[in-house]
């Protein structure tokens, strides 16, 4: 049962790789908007539900490419499609999500949707 673990992580990794490098390379190309999707918090967070060392070291990835990314970015949004819920032994989306924007803002608990004005306006 290890080795099956090992060997989703290690092809989770891989696709989180390309998708990283992918994104840096529009940031460095000084696009005006750069879009990146990371799966890696979905996809070990299912197989490895309540594992919270492992989580933890997921996380911390994810944290250190948003503060690279800053380095290429003006202003940065991050946004989950979905939060994670204790339901059977793999976890289940929740509708609930995490977003944090670089700059204040008056939002409070913004619609997924309501994040287009935001980005329209950026200057
Ligand atoms: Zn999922």
């Amino acid at each position: 049962m290890k080795q099956i673990y090992n060997d989703y992580d290690k092809v989770a990794f891989e696709i989180h790789n390309w998708q990283k490098d992918l994104f840096f390379r529009a940031l460095k190309e000084k696009n005006n908007i750069v879009m990146g999707y990371f799966s890696l918090a979905d996809v070990i967070g299912h197989l490895s539900f309540g594992k919270k060392t492992k989580m933890r070291v997921i996380y911390m990835e994810l944290d250190e490419i948003a503060q690279k990314a800053m380095k290429y970015a003006d202003k940065m949004l991050i946004i989950s499609d979905h939060g994670m819920q204790p339901i059977g032994r793999f976890g289940d989306h929740a509708k609930y999500g995490f977003w944090s924007f670089s700059e204040e803002t008056e939002w409070i608990n913004p619609r997924i949707t309501e994040f287009k004005g935001l980005i329209k306006n950026w200057r």
